[in-house]
């Protein structure tokens, strides 16, 4: 339904690219180029400074105790921070930036002592609050573009993402944020503007502010993306790319060159932080390009997200993994095997709002895992009310993505057997053969992780398959 037809594309900055004014001039010159040699953009989307985000959700927290000197303080500590980039609005608009950060944060000092004369946070009153690290980074990027001599202008991202209501985890509605896209970031582009828009928040229909669940910026750039039809959506990080696996549990891990949407997704899902795991949907639903690249190191090929398949040659992809999990296991020795039990079981889920991620069954007994232990307790009684329920917290799940685990029964063994004498909980392998969930114990993570990782991307492994693919050039 996208009615622009220019080629360009949507970049998004995450928090860390955004985190001090050294990173926000290398933002700035990111921009600049793309700003330089494309027809038309790009638009710019971007995430709260980093940390601040969990700095607005600790003030809820200050909020709910009543700490109200602690309160004062720590907006005046979010003041300061942002105004630490005056400099880079340049000497003209100092002022001008100078005041609009002051009346901003003053905003979000009332809006926080408002709530602390009841000193209760409804989830509404908290996207309120988180809404702030956004509005105020995206301020300042357009201040730090104008001043670099880019057209900049700033995008009320409460003007375009229109979600439903479910706050801190809105969706949006893609057929009005098209619309208000059209009327509120289009006709800027058309104007040679660079739209500079703060992700992760939206509205609903109403206009009562709402986000997009952690790690939601990446998200919004994709849908924003879609509505324009873009021709790449650019997620711009601390790190090259999708990464074999997590860096902060696997030392050296190799950067992935090419993903298939459906091989991102998975890893996105099962815990891979670097892209949020709605972000390809809209990528897919317009078969948009998705490039995850390094905002540290400009140059690098990044990794590059399409409908084709990623590296037929490795046998696997990439490792995904996801700490605190929690393993429920639901045993009915009458009822398991009767129609109708499952249906009721996952009616509770239902009932508790609360997803499952991977399911296991025997004849007796099913295991789920959950992530969000908000509604667990009530959870657990209701389905205690028609079976024996157990379970385990401290888990961990262990997700291996690729495409050769289709065709090559040979990687399911090499992985059980590399894993020796780890204790495997549930083991899942989705009937798309794409990818293998393995649920173990919390404390095994890094172990297992490790053993894994050193198999199938040990420096032979990963020239094997780099010699592969010059050959085949
Ligand atoms: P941003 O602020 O740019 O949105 P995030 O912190 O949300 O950045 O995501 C990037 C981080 O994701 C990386 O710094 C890395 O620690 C983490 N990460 C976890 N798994 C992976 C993976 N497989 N590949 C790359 N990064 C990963
Ligand atoms: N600032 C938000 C968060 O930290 C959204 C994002 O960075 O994508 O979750
Ligand atoms: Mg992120």
């Amino acid at each position: 339904s996208s009615t622009v037809i220019w080629t360009m594309v949507i970049t998004k900055f995450g928090g860390t690219s955004v985190a001090d004014l050294a990173a926000m001039k290398r933002v700035v010159g990111i921009v600049q180029k793309r700003w330089k040699y494309d027809d038309n953009g790009p638009v710019v989307v971007v995430s709260a400074l980093s940390k601040v985000t969990d700095q607005l959700l600790a003030l809820v927290d200050l909020v709910k105790h009543g700490e109200m000197d602690t309160l004062n303080s720590r907006v005046e500590d979010l003041r300061q921070r942002h105004l630490e980039f005056s400099e880079i609005s340049g000497e003209e608009f100092r002022e001008e930036f100078v005041r609009g950060i002051n009346q901003t944060c003053a905003e979000l000092g009332d809006l926080v002592k408002e709530l602390g004369v009841i000193r209760e946070v409804s989830s509404r009153s908290l996207d309120a609050v988180l809404s702030f690290g956004e509005l105020l980074s995206s301020r300042i990027l357009t201040a730090a573009l104008s001043n670099a001599g880019v057209p900049a202008a700033w995008v009320d991202a409460r003007m375009v993402l229109v979600t439903d209501g479910v706050h801190t985890s809105a969706t949006p509605d893609m057929a009005s944020t098209s619309a208000r896209v059209q009327s509120e970031v289009a006709k800027r582009l058309q104007k040679k503007f660079v739209p500079v828009i703060g992700g992760f928040v939206g509205s609903t229909h109403e206009g009562i502010t709402t986000t997009l669940g952690r790690g939601g910026s990446d998200y919004s750039a994709a849908v924003i993306g879609a509505c324009l039809g873009v021709s790449e959506i650019q997620i711009w990080t601390d790190v090259d790319g999708m990464l074999t696996a997590d860096p902060r549990i696997i030392d050296s891990p190799k950067l992935v060159p090419r993903l298939s949407f459906a091989e991102a997704s998975e890893l996105a899902y099962f815990g891979a932080k670097v892209l949020h795991p709605s972000t390809i949907q809209p990528a897919v639903a317009c078969d948009i390009p998705v490039r995850i690249l390094n905002s540290y190191r400009q140059n690098g090929p990044g990794t590059l997200i399409t409908s084709q398949p990623g590296d037929v040659n490795s046998s696997i992809t990439a490792i995904a993994c996801k700490r605190d999990v929690t393993v429920i296991e639901i045993t009915s020795t009458r009822m398991l095997m009767a129609h109708g039990f499952l249906r009721r079981l996952f009616e509770v889920f239902d009932r508790f709002q609360t997803a499952v991620d991977v399911v296991t069954t025997s004849e007796v007994s099913v295991s789920v895992t959950v992530d969000d232990r908000q509604r667990l307790t009530p959870l657990l009684e209701a389905l205690s009310e028609f079976a024996e329920v157990s379970c385990e917290q401290n888990m961990a799940l262990i997700c291996v993505v690729g495409s050769r685990l289709s065709t090559d029964p040979g990687v399911f063994s090499q992985i059980v057997g590399v894993l020796g004498d780890v204790n495997l909980g549930m083991v899942s392998q989705a009937a798309s053969r794409r990818n293998i969930t393995f649920v173990l114990s919390e404390a095994d993570l890094s172990t297992a992780m490790t053993r894994m990782h050193d198999h199938f991307f040990s420096e032979k492994a990963f020239s094997t398959a780099q010699n592969e693919e010059n050959l085949s050039n």
